[in-house]
């Protein structure tokens, strides 16, 4: 098989030609290929691939290392000490630079690789024929010659010649740029058609707006249009959030204004004190490395892809990595109610014929259990029904299932529903009254369909009956009673009765139970059904009540929610007593009155703000109502989530603060307009990914007021000392060692940080309120000059013993180390006590890195060549005991601290 023209040997214009030309040139049928045949393509045409961005190739990685301000200081100081004869220091400076790089490029490239690992995991999929069956299988695997189904919402998986199409739209801005929907069908069209005209191609990578198709596939991968031109595609989301954007511009800002601290300080030591030149440059060096924080912004994106890490494990999958900030501060989440906050596994319970009700046995898939009649006073019968004797029940299943796209599959001895749940639940039923669904469709050909969208809540298909067209139509019952003019009962049809339904529509579903109507109409002239033919003059057959538990998770997570200051609000397609019960059941708290879709476009924006943080249910929504209840929230200062899964959420998905896509259910469209897609579609995922972003975010925050201090002290010891006129109490060089040693050990630890017990009792975080507020740009001073007491209090001791300078820098150098490690024990909560043996000893990444760093500081302190390149010297036992005493001294003070805080009633937040 060749994609050539078999007779002139181009590439055939596939828009031009027939149908049946394409599937015989690519020598396929309706029934599509044979498993055999498309693993035998699929070796000759590869992965139906196109090649995406490689993202920054590593050699950008590691010049982007030396992009920034401290990597510039260092090696001007090192070019400026070889200079000034300072070899050693030259060289050491150097191989600290080579350090800091490498550090930062390896890092760096683990975050990419984790962000680029759960990007993969959002692979789609395609529906193809294969052995005539339809099939889910990786769009990858897709080969020339494949049936592909495609419907409202999918992504087209490779170039497709249209076979059959209804009313079929697609949206072609990722190839053509232009984002109105183009109608598409099946009728060849001249071979000079541009792009944007060949009506009768489906192309990769557009999306479904509306409509469904079968289409053959024509080109795979690189030879699509779109793989023509992937250029397009190979933009790579950058790595940095506006978290770490805002923390790269205050760094900036911090590093200047140290700059300019450095400066003024050597001057002052040149004028004031007379001190060489070279040593004060050297010591405005020292400043300058000591004090910019330059490791922070790699230290908040490793946090960050820490935690799409775990959320991924925990089956949220983050798209875009500013999401992981954002959840940490939403107030309000708008969920779907069947299959996230219910398990989708439909089972029709109750059924209203004519006069007579019916109560169905047996639960999930299983097709086993039994149709009873139920008494006039909803006593249960034990009698089972014969259907065979029951022409009523009989056809209204039978309608069920012809109207209907879903099919009931066994496999390993376990049923499944493949297809839409609801349909599902039909089928089982009928399964259940022995009605074959397959062979019942195969006897009853369909001629047209209208499938079914949330907007119109209805699905109409169009059969052959007699010499007539039969109209089926099943859809929410509400609905459908406005269609209806006559109603089937044993004694033939009758004007309809619009209260009784009513109150039997309101009994069911006020149990929680789904419901769906079931109508139809005989017709002579219609053979193309339009929405027009099904909207009036139905006859109304009867009602249908399906089972959908809440999922007990849901259950947990909504309570989680309320202790968390989180507003869960249901959204939901069904009827306001079924939305009601449900809620219900699953917890909300304000549960009296639910708001319907037809009551929303009846408000204006401002009655709608008037209700909206009061109301936690509203039914019979469609998708464009989700926007204005995003906007309505948004507008009383909330910040949301909302989930779809319909090509028409994808406004409101944009819209929200994080938009959630379903992982199951979902379609290409509303992945691709969400922040974040849950892989098993469940609400508890949501509220669990809501913890893990307030937990990245806290530990974002306990990082930076940890860093902090240890940058503040040393380069105020080294600012006091040159100011003061005597000699520093830490060197250049050491500065640079411990603000190395620091960013590799103690700086991580946070990152890998457990959530706080409290995490989930506090209320969501304001998202305007600062990074670093009030409270903890105090902590960060007070520690600093804390650890500044610390390192001059050892120094001058030292000096006062008759040590040396460098027995007295060790000592402040370790000093200032050991009191950073004790300082982040403290850090583990911000504003709670660590006062408590899983406080101290809780955390195993934090007693790692003490460890870690304590080896390198006795490296540093006993090596000989350490002690060479740092000018440092071996410190006694007596020595560390003071160390240790000061350290655990400044433990202690900085709990006291906390401990007057957490009186404080407005810091109890933290
Ligand atoms: P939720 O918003 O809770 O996830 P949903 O999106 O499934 O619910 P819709 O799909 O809009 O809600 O369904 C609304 C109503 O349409 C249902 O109550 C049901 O009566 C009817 N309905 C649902 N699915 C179908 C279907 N496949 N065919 C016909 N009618 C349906």
């Amino acid at each position: 098989m060749e994609n050539r023209h078999p007779l002139t040997g181009s590439h055939p214009t596939w828009h031009s030609i027939t149908g049946e030309e394409a599937l015989e040139q690519q020598e396929s049928t309706l029934e599509g290929l044979s498993t055999q045949e498309s693993q035998e393509r699929l070796q000759k045409h590869g992965p139906n691939r196109i090649q995406q961005g490689q993202g920054r190739p590593w050699y950008r990685r590691l010049l982007d290392q030396f992009n920034n301000i401290l990597m510039m200081i260092l090696l001007v100081a090192a070019l400026a000490s070889f200079l000034l004869g300072h070899a050693i220091d030259a060289a050491a400076i150097v191989s600290v630079v080579v350090i800091i790089t490498l550090i930062g490029f390896i890092q760096e490239g683990k975050a990419e690789q984790a962000l680029e690992s759960i990007r993969n995991m959002l692979s789609p999929q395609a529906n193809v024929l294969r052995d005539g069956k339809r099939t889910t299988i990786a769009a990858e695997e897709v080969v020339p010659g494949d049936i592909v189904l495609i419907e409202s919402g999918d992504r087209v998986p490779a170039d497709l010649r249209l076979i059959e199409a209804h009313r079929f739209r697609t949206e072609e801005a990722a190839l053509t740029g232009e984002s109105v929907p183009v109608e598409k069908h099946i009728d060849a069209v001249e071979s000079s058609a541009d792009l944007a005209e060949r009506h009768s191609m489906a192309f990769a990578s557009t999306i479904v707006v509306q409509g469904n198709a079968h289409g053959l596939v024509v080109e795979t991968g690189q030879h699509t249009e779109i793989g023509k031109i992937s250029e397009l595609l190979r933009r790579v989301e950058p790595i940095k959030t506006p978290l770490v954007k805002q923390l790269d511009r205050a760094g900036r800002v911090l590093a200047i204004f140290i700059l300019g601290a450095a400066a003024f300080t050597a001057l002052f030591g040149v004028i004031i004190h007379g001190r060489p030149p070279s040593e004060m440059f050297m010591a405005a060096v020292g400043l300058a490395v000591a004090a910019i924080p330059e490791g922070l912004p790699a230290i908040v994106t490793i946090g960050l892809a820490l935690g799409v890490q775990s959320m991924a494990r925990h089956n949220a999958i983050v798209r875009r990595l500013p999401a992981v900030e954002t959840l940490g501060s939403i107030s309000t989440i708008f969920s779907d109610k069947t299959g996230t906050l219910t398990r989708n596994e439909m089972t029709a319970q109750a059924l209203w014929l004519g006069n007579k009700q019916y109560r169905v046995e047996g639960i999930d898939f299983v097709p086993d259990g039994d149709f009873h009649p139920m008494q006039r006073d909803g006593k249960r019968d034990t009698h089972s029904i014969d259907i065979e004797k029951d022409q009523i029940l009989r056809d209204f299943l039978e309608v069920g299932v012809l109207c209907n796209d879903s099919e009931l599959t066994k496999e390993e001895g376990h049923y499944y529903i493949q297809g839409d749940p609801t349909e599902g639940a039909l089928v089982v039923a009928a399964a259940k009254g022995g009605i074959d669904a397959r062979e019942l469709r195969k006897h009853y050909k369909r001629l047209d369909a209208i499938p079914f969208e949330s907007e119109h809540k209805y699905m109409a298909t169009l059969h052959p009956s007699g010499d007539q067209h039969r109209i089926l139509v099943k859809g929410a019952p509400d609905r459908l009673l406005e269609m209806c003019a006559t109603e089937s009962t044993l004694d033939g049809d009758v004007e309809i009765d619009y209260n009784q339904w009513e109150e039997r529509i309101h009994d069911l579903s006020s149990q929680g139970l789904r419901v769906l109507a079931i109508a139809d109409k005989l017709t002579s002239n219609v053979d193309k059904l339009e929405h027009h033919h099904v909207e009036s003059g139905l006859r109304f057959l009867g009602i249908i009540g399906l089972l959908d538990p809440p999922r007990d998770e849901a259950i947990k997570a909504v309570k989680l929610c309320q202790q968390a200051g989180i507003r869960p609000v249901m959204i939901t397609g069904d009827h306001a007593s079924t939305a009601l019960a449900i809620a219900k059941q699953l917890g909300f708290s304000q549960t009296e009155k639910a708001f319907t879709g037809r009551e929303l476009e009846s408000m204006s924006d401002k009655e709608l703000e008037g209700i909206i943080l009061d109301t936690d249910v509203f039914a019979r929504v469609s998708p464009e109502h989700k926007l204005r209840l995003v906007q309505a929230v948004q507008a009383c200062g909330g910040v949301c989530a909302m989930t779809g899964d319909g090509v028409n959420d994808g406004p409101a998905l944009k819209r929200a603060d994080v938009g959630v896509a379903m992982g199951i259910q979902g379609t290409e469209a509303a992945k691709d307009a969400s922040e974040m897609v849950l892989a098993d579609d469940n609400f508890a995922t949501i509220v669990r990914a809501v913890e893990e972003g307030r937990k990245v975010y806290d530990n974002i925050r306990k990082t930076i007021t940890f860093i902090l201090p240890t940058n503040g002290a040393q380069g105020l010891a080294i600012m006091l000392a040159v100011l003061s006129g005597s000699i520093l109490p830490i060197t250049p060089l050491q500065a640079l060692w411990v603000n190395m040693v620091v960013a590799i050990t103690l700086g991580l630890a946070l990152a890998f940080e457990e959530g706080e017990n409290d995490l989930m009792q506090r209320s969501p975080r304001n998202p305007k309120a600062p990074l670093l507020d009030l409270f903890l740009l105090w902590r960060v001073v007070f520690v600093s000059l804390l650890l500044l007491a610390g390192v001059f209090s050892i120094f001058t001791w030292l000096l006062n013993q008759g040590g040396s300078e460098e027995l007295a820098r060790a000592g402040a150098v370790n000093m200032l180390v050991t009191g950073s490690a004790a300082y982040l024990i403290n850090s583990r909560f911000l504003i709670n006590s660590t006062l408590s043996i899983s406080g101290i000893f809780g955390s195993r990444p934090v007693w790692i890195s003490i460890a870690l760093i304590m080896l390198l500081q006795f490296a540093f302190t006993y090596f000989p060549f350490m002690q060479f390149i740092f000018g440092s010297e071996a410190l006694s036992l007596t020595h560390w005991l003071a160390i240790l005493l000061g350290s655990i001294f400044i433990y202690l003070i900085i709990e006291a601290e906390k401990f007057l805080w957490s009186r404080h009633e407005s810091h109890k937040k933290y």
